[in-house]
């Protein structure tokens, strides 16, 4: 695995593997490395020739008074992890290799999509992350992109920006990798201390206790909402900022499940923000909610529970 910090030296190893017609398949990240990411990797190198993933905790998508500052950052354990998961080039621009002029004034504005959801608690957010993802197609010209359902919100932005600006990529979502007690693997689990850890899977417990009650005949984001709401008022140190329903490809607010609807949630551990989803699929006999199957060609994962 070759490490770049440039552009023009990503761009000059990747070159001759284009004019050769390899695909090469793009996994963006902001590093402190997990299995999340690992998992995004494998699928990327199963579904690619040349394997790039990136490495940069871009400023533009953190709101003041976020963890910009302290986000977790370890390019020693980040290459190890990378290397092992089959990446050929890890890109890890600086912000001034990313913004050589300063905080870009030209952003992607992606809309509607992003005042729902993690929009509202996060004003900018998604704004910031098409941009960045934008430079990042634009200087890697990836056949494919690999996103987590993880970050269900987002990889819905990714697309719909594929989409409105034709960009010539394909976005494959990979399912979300969780610890053993069903806690979804995150960078910023690194910040739970002892007792916000123990808590913290009561969040990804409570969405699917609302998966169960969905297969049980539950159809409506109140009662979805309500069984979230329940199961966490047993464990005070999780506070709940929402759990909506959202269309899996839109993500429109939904007030009914329908065919299959994101339950998606944030909430507050111990000061660390925590978001999850699950899908929520009900099928014409009125049960089942197993989530939508995965996209073709990526392989299933231990711990992965949609
Ligand atoms: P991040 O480094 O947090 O920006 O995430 C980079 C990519 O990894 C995004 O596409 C995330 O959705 C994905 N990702 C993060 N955590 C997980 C997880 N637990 N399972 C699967 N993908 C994940």
């Amino acid at each position: 695995m070759r490490t770049h910090t440039t552009r023009q030296s990503l761009e000059a190893a990747l070159a001759p593997e284009r004019r050769a017609g390899r695909r090469i398949g793009f996994v963006p990240t902001m590093g402190a490395l997990h299995d999340g990411h690992a998992s995004l990797m494998r699928a990327a190198r199963v579904g690619s020739d040349v394997v790039v993933a990136s490495i940069f905790v871009n400023p533009l998508q953190f709101g003041p008074g976020e963890d910009f500052s302290r986000y977790p950052r370890d390019l020693a354990a980040d290459t190890r992890l990378a290397a092992r998961a089959g990446v050929d080039h890890l890109f890890v621009p600086s912000a001034q290799e990313m913004y050589p002029a300063g905080v870009p004034s030209t952003r992607v504005e992606v809309g509607p999509i992003g005042q729902v959801g993690e929009g509202c608690w996060r004003p900018g957010f998604f704004s910031g992350v098409a941009t960045v993802c934008l430079k990042l197609f634009h200087i890697v010209a990836p056949d494919r992109a690999w996103f987590g359902h993880k970050d269900a919100q987002q990889l819905a932005v990714i697309r719909q920006m594929v989409a409105d600006l034709d960009l010539p990529v394909a976005i494959v979502g990979c399912p979300t990798v969780r610890e053993p007690d069903g806690l979804a693997v995150s960078s910023r689990n690194a910040y739970l201390d002892g007792p916000s850890r123990r808590a913290a899977p009561a969040l990804a417990q409570a969405l699917f206790a609302a998966r169960e009650a969905v297969d049980a005949g539950a159809s409506s984001a109140a009662e979805v909402r309500r069984v979230v709401q329940e199961h966490l008022a047993a464990v005070p140190e999780v506070r709940l900022q929402y759990a909506d329903l959202f269309d899996p490809d839109t993500f429109a607010c939904r007030d009914e499940v329908g065919a299959a609807a994101i339950l998606a949630a944030a909430a507050e551990v111990g000061g660390t923000r925590l978001i999850d989803n699950v899908t929520l699929e009900r099928t014409l006999a009125g049960v089942g909610s197993r989530g939508h199957p995965p996209d073709p060609g990526v392989p299933e994962y231990r711990f992965s529970t949609r």
